[in-house]
């Protein structure tokens, strides 16, 4: 099979922010979308290594930031990039604002934002997915929401090919890149579940950008 059919999917991109006691956090997905309108339900799907999962898993309510085609790659370096267990994402975060349900969600660089409540989860391995009731929610701009196809084409950084005396990689999620001469290890000799220390992606999502001299 071609894997790259799975390339023409079209996907949107989401903050899904959640709150647990006084801990707010928040990370990007791509897996929200509407499945039936009586009763007003979506699904999402989060990785389980994201502290945000373990969150949703205790709490069962969280809101849903549709991103829009004003975002800046920043928006994804401070949600998608770092870990919540690692850094507070809301400390001093200027652009976030409570909703009703008392979690937050973006203001900027999003169109709109859905409160919802768990209804239902199934354990999916590496993620889980959630069947969520939308309890509300708000239109915050006509901005297009953004798609994963726009934000490879238009917002993550180009990948430069770097001068170096190996061969060097580039996540094709994230930008991040990795030098054979500065790691000491061939990218091929990567255990198969290494992931880019940034993302969290997988080798698979790697790409090499120079030829080895
Ligand atoms: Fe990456």
């Amino acid at each position: 099979m071609d894997n790259k059919v799975m390339f023409n999917l079209s996907y949107g991109l989401y903050v899904l922010t959640t709150k647990e006691k006084d801990k707010e956090n928040g990370c990007i997905i791509n897996t929200a979308m509407q499945q039936t309108s009586e009763p007003n339900c979506i699904s999402v799907t989060v990785n389980k290594q994201n502290y945000t999962e373990q969150m949703i898993h205790k709490t069962g309510v969280f809101n849903i930031s549709i991103i829009d085609e004003t975002a800046s790659f920043d928006l994804f370096r401070h949600f998608g990039f770092q870990s919540g267990k690692d850094v507070d994402k809301f400390a001093e975060y200027p652009d976030s604002r409570t909703a009703a349900n008392k979690i937050p969600y973006i203001s900027k660089g999003t169109n709109a934002y859905l409160s919802v409540k768990v209804v239902d989860e199934i354990d999916l391995g590496t993620h889980t997915l959630f069947l969520a009731e939308v309890t509300d929610g708000e239109v915050l701009s006509k901005e297009a929401s953004m798609t994963y196809a726009y934000y490879h084409a238009n917002v993550k950084p180009k990948p430069q090919a770097p001068k170096s005396e190996g061969k060097v990689w580039v996540c094709k999620i994230c930008g991040y890149t990795y030098d054979e001469a500065k790691e000491g290890i061939a990218f091929e000799d990567l255990p198969a579940d290494w992931v880019c220390p940034l993302c969290k992606h997988g080798k698979a999502d790697f790409e090499l950008v120079n030829k080895q001299n």
